[in-house]
């Protein structure tokens, strides 16, 4: 059986020299990758991944998926990033295992459902699904939920987007890894990027761990939590603040959770898998830094709170933790940028814990900046001129918002 066992991407020397080098092999990098070959016949393109791929926030994130942002900015990218997913796996032909199931976002007062009246009111303003839900009508859509007014925080309602829900991190990664290498896109996994050369103010090569330099006009730079470092080496100093997040599953259980249910306030979501685990996750460790170590701490506040808003959890036994980073902006929203300050080096990153969602579309629209030089009219606002500008997004409105400043 072992035998039979095939290689997803391709193993291939690495060349002294290409169109585009992609720096991480996470999934911005390797959607970017996919669509620069697809859509511009861009194939002379190499990803360099330090370790391996989905190393990163692509292999550690809880998958969830939806298209009710606060800003319209947000709303447009997230909306056609949703609507791609079906569109995608026909195209690799490989299932991601997308469950349209739903997301419910809790509300635990009248300012939290004033909130949400607003997101739900510009999500509709947009076309998009979402609806306000009352207390009772939370309940019928999860019917594990506790309404009463034993909680700390009562349930006041919620906001319901029906077009949301999860997939498979894993297969998506493998997925659209496996699309790019068969359109000729060089994967190397263990190759680090140590140091960028520039000249005249131009991307000239990357150099790689083991000393290698790879000569390339165009360098992307989407290393997740670590895009700060790699912007470093360009000179180029990034408002990233990276933050620890870690995540839960418990033991297989019967269904009985068919959305995704979200609380900002008590810092918790939660969905069930199509296994029957109990996928969890919540928000960031309040100080910077770069460990994946997961915390007591969090296991505690994980479980009191996900068994005061679903109280049939008590007794249920976590299986597996663990920890990534979140690369989070001071407005919640993307850096992309390009050809500005440096010829040729392009940014993606910033994503926080919201870049699962929006890869696919983002590498489809990054790609055509990378092929044409110019930066698509949907990829705009998220410039890194609005920090100097002052005109930061107005995401941290949101009421869906576990940053560490709530
Ligand atoms: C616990 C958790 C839960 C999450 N849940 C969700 C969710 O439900 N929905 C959602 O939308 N998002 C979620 N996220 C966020 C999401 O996972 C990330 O935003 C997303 O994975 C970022 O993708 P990326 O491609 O930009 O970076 P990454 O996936 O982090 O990839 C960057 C890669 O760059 C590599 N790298 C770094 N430095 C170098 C170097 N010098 N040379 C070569 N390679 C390098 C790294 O090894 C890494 O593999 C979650 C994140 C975590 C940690």
């Amino acid at each position: 059986m072992f035998g039979k066992y095939k290689r997803l991407w391709k193993k291939s020397r690495l060349k002294s020299s290409y169109d585009a080098v992609i720096i991480g092999g996470g999934l911005h990098g390797i959607s970017t990758a996919y669509f620069l070959a697809k859509n511009y016949g861009m194939t002379d393109v190499a990803i360099l991944e330090k370790r391996y791929i989905g190393f990163g926030g692509a292999g550690r994130n809880t998958a969830i998926v939806r298209a009710n942002q606060r800003t319209k900015e947000n709303l447009r990218l997230y909306d056609e990033g949703l609507k791609l997913w079906p569109k995608l796996m026909q195209e690799l032909d490989f299932n991601m295992l997308f469950f349209n199931c739903g997301n419910l976002n809790l509300a635990h007062s009248e300012a939290g459902m004033s909130a949400l009246r607003l997101q739900v009111a510009s999500a509709q303003f947009h076309g998009i699904q979402s609806e306000l839900v009352n207390a009772k009508q939370c309940k019928e859509l999860v019917p594990v939920l506790d309404i009463s007014d034993r909680l700390a925080f009562p349930i006041f309602g919620g906001m319901y987007h029906p077009p949301g829900g999860t997939l498979r991190p894993e297969s998506v990664l493998w997925g659209i890894a496996k699309g790019a290498s068969q359109k000729g896109v060089q994967i190397h996994q263990e190759t680090e990027v140590k140091s960028l050369e520039i000249k005249n103010n131009k991307v000239v090569s990357v150099k790689t761990g083991d000393g290698k330099k790879i000569h390339t006009p165009r360098v992307l730079n989407a290393a997740g939590g670590y895009s700060a470092l790699i912007a470093n080496m360009a000179g180029i100093r990034l408002p990233v603040d990276v933050l620890p997040i870690q995540a839960m599953v418990s033991q297989p259980l019967k269904p009985f959770l068919d959305h995704v249910v979200s609380s900002g306030v008590y810092h918790a979501y939660a969905n069930q898998s199509l296994k029957g685990e109990v996928v969890t996750g919540s928000h960031m460790d309040p100080w910077p830094g770069y460990t994946t170590q997961v915390t007591a701490r969090y296991i505690k506040h994980q479980a009191e709170a996900l068994t005061e808003l679903m109280p049939c959890l008590r007794g249920v036994k976590f299986m597996r933790t663990w920890g990534g980073l979140a690369d989070m902006t001071p407005d919640m929203a993307p850096i992309i940028d390009g050809n500005h300050p440096i010829d040729g080096f392009y940014i993606d990153c910033g994503w926080g814990y919201f870049g699962f969602k929006s890869a696919p579309v983002t590498g489809k629209y990054m790609a055509k900046f990378m092929a044409t030089g110019k930066c698509p009219e949907i990829l705009k606002p998220f410039t890194m001129k609005r920090f100097a500008q002052h005109r930061l997004s107005g995401e941290t409105a949101s009421p869906v918002n576990y940053g560490p400043w709530n």
